[in-house]
């Protein structure tokens, strides 16, 4: 491996503007054009490889690329020798299994004998291997969902966010094979290099700060305790003498979920001039 470290990114689809909103928040900076393909990281030895998201998880199984962000699901679907390094909280969805309204079943063990249109027929056979129930897999790359109407397919798995795609085409959930999500990878049993041990790091810290808020008020000195006692924060809060004698400002980071319940009972308190600020970076 040369001296730059790849990191292998979905260059269209559904996971590529989060993931590259992932990376600008975790610090990296780059310029990337429509078409390119590699895309070298101001300041860091470090390159971004933007494939078909489908590929990312081989470039990082065969090591042209240290680090990888893919779905879980395309990661099973290929059996690809990767570990999970962070689950990123994006890209979420469920693989279901559903059949057409109409269809009188309501369990798994009904599928035995039906044609299952998929864009995953590795994890549906492995699915219905393991409980003994036999399908037979009709693998597509799209429009999974349009399979029964077609009539090339009595059911079908895919993925489904909401739902209402489904609902939609008249299909009816039966079962979720799998619940997916966007997560970072790397090869297995491979030894991380100085520089992915650092990207890793500067992406763990993004994600511990997209649920985190930067709260900062001011605030009389008798009401400090009260206050403290209402903020949940990762700390102690930050008390900081202001000039006039009698008040005082408060800073803490809270749980973003928290900030609509905390803020009344800070003005109930006796805090004034609160603001709350996005947090970039958090590194315990
Ligand atoms: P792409 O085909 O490039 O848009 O990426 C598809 C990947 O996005 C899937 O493999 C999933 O990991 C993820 N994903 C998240 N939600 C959905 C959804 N509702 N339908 C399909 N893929 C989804």
């Amino acid at each position: 491996m040369t001296d730059t470290m790849r990191i292998a990114l979905p260059n269209k689809g559904r996971l590529e503007q989060p993931a590259t909103e992932l990376l600008r928040q975790a610090g990296f900076r780059f310029e990337r054009t429509e078409r390119s393909l590699a895309v070298p990281v101001r300041d860091a030895p470090i390159e971004l490889l933007f494939v078909r998201t489908n590929d990312v998880a081989e470039l990082v199984s065969d090591g042209v690329a240290e680090l990888g962000i893919t779905g879980l699901d395309l990661t099973r679907e290929d059996n690809a020798r990767v570990g999970t390094v962070a689950e990123l909280g994006f890209g979420r969805c469920r693989l279901v299994a559903a059949v057409p309204d109409e269809v009188p079943i309501t369990s798994i063990e009904d599928f035995e004998g039906l044609r299952i249109a998929t864009s995953h027929p590795n994890t549906v056979a492995e699915f219905f291997g393991d409980k003994d129930i036999g399908i037979t897999t009709v693998p597509l790359s799209g429009s999974v969902e349009v399979a029964p109407k077609l009539g090339i397919a009595d059911a079908v798995v895919d993925l489904v966010s909401s739902g209402s795609t489904m609902l939609v085409n008249g299909l009816r959930p039966i079962t979720t094979l799998l619940e997916s999500q966007a997560i970072l990878i790397e090869q297995e049993a491979a030894e991380r290099s100085p520089t992915a041990t650092r990207v890793v790091t500067m992406i763990n810290a993004a994600m511990a700060a997209r649920n985190r808020s930067y709260v900062v008020m001011n605030a009389p000195r008798t009401a400090v305790a009260d206050i403290e006692a209402i903020i949940p924060g990762i700390e102690a809060p930050t008390v900081v003498p202001l000039t006039h004698d009698s008040m005082v400002a408060i800073h803490s980071v809270v749980e973003s979920s928290d900030v609509w319940h905390v803020l009344p009972r800070l003005k109930d308190a006796g805090a004034s001039g609160i603001l709350v600020l996005p947090v970039q970076q958090v590194i315990a």
